[in-house]
């Protein structure tokens, strides 16, 4: 009884050779060759018999670690008495693939550029093959914004996009590409894709919001006050909703609107303007995306209320503008008949559009 060839033998990946028998025997056990978890295809082709073999029992193996050795058992497989064919080992090509992740989680939720904290996120590109990272594949980054995000109610002009930085580059010995996103002043959600052209996969995309949280509609319960609550101007089709404050801003905004009704009982109760966006950020009134105008420059995080002091309906009337506008100052005169207890500490008002339509208290609540 002779032995197989093939049998308790090893064969490198990429090998193909022929073999002859001349006895009935299981081959194997085999081993194959390979570097750490690389995939290989075995056939074994019988011309004695006609056959390829074996019989559903080749196909695709990885290789395990350990120095990239593989054991294959093949067989029993019989009678090859005589027999002589091919035995082959054919790396399979793998697919590369390619991944996008945000490096520090908490970097997914980023703040809106000038309302402090952080406005810049790294992510890493990844390619790999199997396990194995890639070097020197080429990787592009683009990035949009969701339409209608973050308290913007527009699209049109189409908002403008976060910086990224690079916005291509080559996969390292890690198989990574390390890039930074650079959010604007403008909340939203932006979606980061990363495309490698020779990968499986081609792109890959990760989402990063931009926004001051915590910001709470000030027409909601418990700041919506069935007694002293006060009516909201100033929505568009741009900004459908534009009251928001932090809790504290709006806190402090119930409690002088309560004390303001029972100084000047017979005024209309306070009408307010802007607030923040729901997300706070840049409050670009004419949705043109300016990021530089002066307007409304404050407004982002969530602090500031407008409150209506022209001629229109609801305003604070004229008779008492100038006492009122010393009361939020904390500068009232004897002559105001401020009672003690409906004094206010300042939120530093600004007194604008003096004679315009659009006059009014810009009030800074704090936070
Ligand atoms: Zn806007
Ligand atoms: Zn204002």
């Amino acid at each position: 009884m002779g032995q197989h060839k093939f049998f308790n033998s090893s064969r490198p990946v990429g090998s193909c050779s022929g073999y002859t028998s001349s006895t009935s025997k299981a081959l194997g056990p085999l081993q194959v060759v390979g570097s750490q978890n690389q995939l290989f295809e075995v056939t074994f082709y019988d011309e004695f018999n006609g056959v390829s073999l074996p019989d559903g029992r080749g196909g695709c193996y990885a290789s395990g670690g350990g120095g990239g050795w593989a054991r294959w058992t093949f067989g029993p497989l019989g009678p090859l008495r005589g027999s002589a064919g091919t035995f082959c080992v054919t790396p399979v090509e793998q697919s590369k693939s390619l991944s996008l992740t945000v490096s520090s989680p908490s970097s997914k939720e980023l703040r809106p550029v000038g309302t402090g904290g952080n406005s810049t996120a790294e992510l890493v590109a990844k390619v790999v093959e199997g396990t194995t990272p890639k070097a020197g594949l080429a990787v592009q980054f683009t990035t949009d914004a969701t339409a209608n995000s973050g308290g913007h109610d527009h699209d049109n002009p189409p908002r403008p996009k976060a910086a990224l930085a690079p916005a291509s580059g080559t996969t390292d010995a890690n198989g990574e590409v390390r890039f930074r996103f650079n959010a604007t002043q403008i909340s939203g959600v932006h979606t980061i894709t990363a495309t490698c052209n020779d990968c499986v996969n081609k792109t890959a995309v990760e989402k990063v919001t931009v926004k001051v949280p915590g910001l709470l509609n000030i027409f909601t319960l418990p700041f919506r006050d069935p007694n002293w609550a006060y009516p909201g101007v100033g929505q568009t089709d741009n900004h459908l909703d534009n009251h928001y404050l932090t809790v504290a801003a709006a806190a402090r905004l119930l409690d002088i609107s309560r004390k303001y009704q029972k100084i000047w009982p017979t005024a209309p109760r306070l009408t307010l303007n802007d607030g923040s966006l729901v997300w706070g950020g840049k409050f670009d009134i004419d949705g043109t995306w300016d990021q530089n105008t002066q307007r409304h420059n404050e407004h982002r995080i969530g602090d500031n209320v407008d409150v209506r002091a022209n001629n229109a309906q609801g305003a604070v009337p004229a008779n008492i503008r100038d006492a009122v506008f010393r009361w939020l100052r904390k500068t009232s005169r004897q002559a105001d008949s401020i009672p003690a207890d409906f004094v206010i500490e300042s939120v530093n008002p600004l007194h604008e559009g003096i004679g315009k339509v659009n006059e009014h208290f810009h009030l800074r609540l704090g936070n």
